[in-house]
Parts: structure tokens; sequence; C-alpha cells
């Protein structure tokens, strides 16, 4: 590890916005998932002009460098593996300009989800890739993870929403990428390539990002199966046809026992339910989406139907799903929920098929899965609630893992549809890519030839999947 100038940060960000002490920088050393590490400084840069500075210091002295936003990521992205200086960004976090014109906002990385959705809806608009972390995830972490939430079915992920982006470069230059118009054909869309990058390309700086009206029409509906497998070939049929939800969830039985544990929901514990929104200006062009899901669904045995306006019973069921990862661990009080093979994207013919796997194998390896997520989408999340403490769990999970991505890779999906890959996933990222990971490296080369951003993750992440040296837990 590189010894590091603690004046020199100092001078860079001041007293006031430099962590050393241990206590503050176990804090950010993890994340939501099941790795940490220790970073040896944690700074909070206020403007441009500081990100550039620490940049070209920590690039001069070879030191490796964390942007962080809220660190609720899943796969240990923000983790700091080889130490360096943790760039916590959430003190850059105005909202620059909301321009109704022209269609766009402008943010600093550091603004909240929740909080541009809440300046954004006075003026009638929102902007939609809102995932189920929305009340502390930020902008910049949004971007660089790709994040998408229950409405992506229809308005799209963070990289469908990004038009242009100021970014500091690992030497401490800072480039403008993309532009502001609506279309825009002018060479490499570098803002484009910036999202999903994970803090290992630069960093963000400055975004700016579309938004689309608030419809003034939502309406919710619940189905309920007694089969999962009918339930996912429901939303592949659904998504055929024409019909354009803006929310598709499958939520499972072991989902539904915890939601109803955790939240007091008085859910039926059926096999599994659907959750379908469908939006829009009128109830006319609404109610017909509505009776293609019933239609749909009662061909694949659902029932339970029930379709509400209301705005209350709306937010209480979307409340729910949003706290349904923490909820998770209400289950089985003695077993944790932990973000191993935590989502993949799956083609909609297969996701009946994906649901059933995840069931199969974890049954076969003695352990206890879900299977629920942004269907729709074509989003799947698992979690394995596993007893940490025990080694033969965390065999039976990575033998799991593994079976799950190989699975995945067969049927034409890919490793992760939002969370990232971090570390938990890289091992299964790399088998996935294996043909462009050179492509990758250098590009990576190009953008940051000291390798200081974020080193360690995506393509450089550990072939263990579990990243055994940088495990939370115990094992015994
Ligand atoms: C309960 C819960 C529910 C969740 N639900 C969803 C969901 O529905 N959909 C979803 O997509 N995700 C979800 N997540 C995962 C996570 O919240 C998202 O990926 C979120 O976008 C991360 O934002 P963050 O600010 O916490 O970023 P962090 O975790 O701090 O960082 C994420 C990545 O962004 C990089 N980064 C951060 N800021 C910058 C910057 N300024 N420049 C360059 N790189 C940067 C980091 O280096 C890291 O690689 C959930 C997490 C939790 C805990």
């Amino acid at each position: 590890m590189s010894d590091i100038n603690f004046e020199k940060l100092r001078a860079i960000v001041g007293e006031a916005n430099l962590l050393r002490d241990p206590a503050d920088l176990y804090v950010y050393g993890s994340d939501s998932s099941v790795h940490e590490g220790m970073p040896q400084a944690v700074v909070r840069p206020m403007t441009v002009e500081q990100v550039q500075e620490l940049l070209r210091y920590a690039d001069g002295e070879r030191i490796p460098v964390i942007p962080r936003g809220s660190g609720s990521g899943m796969c240990g992205q923000v983790v700091p593996v080889q130490g360096g200086i943790v760039l916590d960004m959430k003190g850059m976090n105005r909202i620059l300009e909301i321009n109704l014109q022209d269609g766009y906002c402008r943010v600093e990385p550091g603004v909240v989800d929740d909080d541009l959705n809440k300046a954004l809806k006075p003026h009638g608009v929102f902007y939609p890739p809102t995932p189920a972390s929305s009340m502390v995830a930020t902008i910049g972490g949004e971007l660089a993870n790709n994040a998408s939430g229950t409405r992506s079915v229809k308005y799209g992920a963070a990289r469908d929403a990004i038009l242009a982006m100021k970014v500091v470069l690992a030497g401490g230059e800072l480039v403008s990428f993309g532009a502001t118009t609506r279309v825009a054909a002018s060479g490499y869309p570098l803002e484009r390539l910036m999202v999903g990058s994970e803090g290992t390309l630069g960093v963000i700086v400055e975004a700016a990002l579309r938004f689309v009206p608030i419809p003034r029409l939502r309406c919710l509906g619940i189905a309920m199966f007694n089969q999962l497998g009918e339930a996912g070939d429901a939303i592949s049929d659904i998504m055929g046809s024409g019909c354009q939800p803006s929310m598709l969830e499958l939520v499972d039985k072991i989902a539904i026992t915890a939601a109803n544990k955790a939240e007091k929901l008085g859910l039926p514990e059926v096999e599994a339910i659907l959750l379908f929104e469908a939006d829009g200006m009128a109830k006319e062009t609404i109610d017909p989406e509505i009776e293609k899901f019933r239609a749909i669904c009662e061909r694949h045995n659902g029932f339970g139907f029930e379709f509400s306006y209301d705005e209350k019973e709306r937010a209480r069921i979307f409340a729910a799903r949003s706290k349904l990862f923490p909820s998770l661990s209400k289950y089985d009080e003695r077993l944790a929920s932990t973000s191993l093979a935590d989502d993949m994207a799956v083609p909609f013919s297969k996701m009946a098929e994906t649901a059933n796997k995840i069931h199969e194998i974890a049954e076969r390896h003695g352990l206890v899965m879900t299977a629920y997520g942004h269907c729709g989408a074509g989003c799947m999340h698992t979690k394995i609630l596993m007893d940490t403490e025990k080694g033969e769990h965390w065999e039976a999970a990575q033998r799991a893992v593994a079976e799950i991505y190989e699975y995945v890779r067969s049927v034409g999906g890919t490793t992760s549809a939002e969370h990232g890959i971090g570390l938990s996933k890289a091992a299964a990222f790399k088998r996935e890519k294996a043909s462009v990971l050179g492509l990758m490296r250098g590009i990576k080369k190009v953008f940051d030839p000291n390798n200081i951003m974020n080193p360690g993750k995506l393509m450089d992440g550990p072939e263990d999947w579990v990243g055994e040296t940088h495990l939370r837990y115990q094992k015994s």
C-alpha cells in the first residue's frame, strides 16, 4: 500500500472533509454486499477543482481512488480492496438546472434520487430509473452501476436517461461527454460508456439527465398464482402481447412471507404474486391494459385479482416492495439475506424456467433462495438466506451460485440486470465476457493508464466469487 500524504489531502479538501480515524474508515470499508476492506483515507470533495487536484495527486503517487455515493451497492463495488482513498461524493449534491424547454436537468453526482424527484415533481416531470433504494442512492452511484427499478420496464434504466456528463479522468483532466440535445450522432457515446463503469474509468462530477411527464393516473393490479412457473409464463405472455406496463414485478412465496412478517402486509401466502401497474393520462387508455393483464393471468390460472387507482394503497404496496431486500432477513430469524447471486437478466421466454430453476438449485443444495424482481424488464433477483457463520452454508452457496450463472448464460441471459458486478459477480462476469475482456482492459488503460480508479473490480475482480479475502463474515 502506498503512503498517503495527509497534509496534502488536508490542503485540498480542508480538515473537516478528511477522515482518517479507524472508526470512520471502517464505516467506509463496506456497502450492502458481503465484502469489506479498509481505506487509508476518506475525503469529501465539494468542488470539481478539488476532485481534479485529488486525482492529480493520487495518480502521481499511484494511490487507488474509490468514488463512492451512499454505499448501497450490492456487489462490493466501493469496497477498497487495495486500500487507498475513498472519495465520498455526497457533498457535491446541488441540482444545477431544471430546463423544461430543453427537457433535461443537470445535477451534481451526490444528489439523492428521491431529492431529485422531489425537486422535479412541481414541474410535472420525473426521473424514472429510480431503484428501490432511491431514498439513499445517489445519481453518481446509479449511473456508475446502471441502476434501474420498478418502472424501468416502461421508462428504461439509468443508461437510457443520460444525455451528457462531466468526468474527471485519473490524471485530473476534466472532460465533457455527450450533449443535452435529444439526438446526437457525434462519435462514440462516451457518456453511455461511463454508465455501468463502476468507478473504474473516472469520477462523474456532473450529469445531464432526461426526465418524462408524470402520468396523471396509475392503476395497480395484483394477481395470485399457485404455481411459480405459471406466474413466469404470464410475464412472458404479457410482455409479448403488446401490453405496456409501467411496472411488472414477480414476488415468490418466500418473499411474500418475509414481507408479511416485516411489513404486516397481510398478503395471502400463495406460491407467487404478480404486481402490475399501468399508467397514462386517461382511464380510457389504462383500463384496456388492465383487462389484458387480467385475461393473460387468467389463462395461466391467476386468481385473487385486485385493482386500485387509489394513491395511498399503491404507495403502501410500493413502499413494501422497496423494502423487500431488507425484509428477507425476517423470513427466518436464524438466516441472513445475502447478496450473492443477487441479480441477473434473462429473456422473457425463460422467466418461468428461471424462477423454478432457482428454487430447484436451492433445494438441491439445502439452501433457501427467493425468486423475485422487476421481471417485466427481464430482471430476476435471488437472495440466498443462510447462516453466514456456517462454513457449509458458504460452500453450498458457492456451488449454487456457480450453477445459477451457468444456467443464466446457457439461456442467453447476462450476469447482472442492475446491481452491477463489483467483487461478488466478477468470476461469473469474466466467464460470460471472456471474448471481450481484452478490449475492456484496453479501454480502462486509455482512461486510467496507472490503474488507480477502483482497481480490482469488474474484469479485474476475484476469480473466487465470494472474494474469500474480503468477506465480512467469520465462517466456522
Ligand atoms: C434495499 C436496497 C434496494 C436496492 N434496490 C435496487 C434496485 O431496485 N435497483 C438497482 O439498480 N439497485 C438497487 N440497489 C443497489 C444500489 O442501491 C444501487 O446500485 C444504487 O444505484 C447505488 O447508489 P449509491 O449512491 O449507493 O452508490 P455506491 O454503492 O456508493 O457506488 C456504486 C458504484 O458507483 C461508483 N460511483 C459512485 N459515485 C460515483 C461518481 N461520482 N463517479 C464515478 N463512479 C461513482 C462507485 O465507485 C461504485 O462502483 C438496492 C440496494 C439496496 C440496499
